[in-house]
């Protein structure tokens, strides 16, 4: 698919779940709320490894790596949606930085997912915007809540920077978004531990509501799906 085909793909993705075009998305409240199907899992896994997905039946299930940067968290989780909605393979394992040609796409498809292309040019036009420096790009990426890296990528991909300008913007992230006036969350894990948020969460309280499971049961399932704290109402203590 060529980028023009995974920017309408973007675009149609949003329209089909009624967001407009040009809005920055609080991704996983957003997603939660509108993809009813789907269940996302917070997981530690090795560095290298970013998320995976898979389907079963009706539902869509996607983990995402939990040491990993807000902002890298949202591009995966918008990656993985690509594989679940486009792809026919049941179970996919991804690292975002492979050059696979499925990877590749669905990369691009969570860039324009995050970001479509007339939203990024609606705010360089509002905020008049003729060349990128670091902080009109700190202040683009905390807009649209993107990673700093995919922002880079989408820039110099647009040949809006240079690889040299990649290269000079990319490091110490975190300090630069703090003296632009920002606080850190993007450059933080979202949810930096095992946990589940999504329709698994509300299965398991539907069967028990209905009688189809008992007290036990359900306990049992919110544990294994990394609850506990909900089974034990730490939240009161
Ligand atoms: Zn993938």
């Amino acid at each position: 698919m060529n980028l023009y085909e995974l920017n309408k793909l973007a675009i149609e993705f949003r329209s089909d779940i009624g967001l407009n075009q040009e809005s920055p998305l609080d991704f996983f409240p957003v997603i939660t709320n509108k993809l009813k199907n789907l269940t996302i899992v917070f997981l530690e896994m090795d560095e290298k490894i970013s998320g995976a997905c898979f389907k079963v039946d009706s539902q869509q299930i996607m983990f995402i790596n939990s040491k990993h940067p807000k902002g890298r968290q949202v591009f995966t989780a918008a990656h993985e949606l690509y594989h679940l909605f486009y792809e026919d393979a049941v179970f996919t394992i991804c690292n975002l930085n492979s050059n696979d040609e499925i990877e590749k796409n669905a990369n691009q498809f969570a860039s324009f997912l995050l970001m479509p292309i007339n939203a990024l040019y609606s705010y360089k036009k509002e905020n008049n915007i003729e060349k990128w420096n670091l902080n009109s790009i700190i202040d683009c990426e905390q807009y649209f809540q993107i990673s700093h890296e995919a922002l880079l990528y989408r820039l110099k991909n647009s040949s809006d920077i240079t690889f040299e300008e990649f290269n000079k913007f990319k490091p110490n992230i975190k300090n630069n978004a703090q003296y632009c006036g920002y606080d850190s969350s993007l450059y933080e894990p979202y949810i930096d531990k095992n946990y589940t948020i999504g329709n698994y969460v509300r299965l398991v309280e539907e069967v028990y509501r209905k009688d189809l499971i008992s007290n036990g049961k359900r306990e049992e399932y919110l544990i294994q799906s990394y609850l506990s704290d909900l089974v034990y109402n730490l939240e009161d203590l």
